[in-house]
């Protein structure tokens, strides 16, 4: 099979329809992480489910947050860990 690599030209679109929609236009939805040291018992599956986002304290397995507003592709594993907590030590708040 033989790739043809395309050469062509990308013409340049003088039209765009402007971007006038305002500074506070976001793209996609923000998530904000809150933890419950209290409530958290250490099970560590928030750190299995979102080890970008969680971490464990050496001493006592409590959990630490390492990002409260995570990026939008975190956001999966991030519900993921709020699921699986068996202390329901994970709040999620959608911005
Ligand atoms: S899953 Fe819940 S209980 Fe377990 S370490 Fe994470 S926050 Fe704590």
């Amino acid at each position: 099979m033989v790739t043809h690599p395309h050469e062509t030209p990308v013409p340049t679109d003088r039209t765009t329809e402007g971007t006038a929609k305002g500074p506070a236009e976001k793209k996609g939805a923000t998530v904000k992480v809150t933890i419950d040291e209290d409530k958290c018992c250490g099970a560590g599956s928030c750190v299995l489910a979102a080890p970008e986002i969680f971490d464990q304290r050496e001493q006592d397995g409590i959990v630490i947050l390492l990002d409260p507003e995570p990026a939008e592709d975190q956001h999966a594993a991030v519900r993921d860990a709020a699921a699986v907590c068996p202390a329901a030590a994970i709040a999620l708040a959608d911005g």
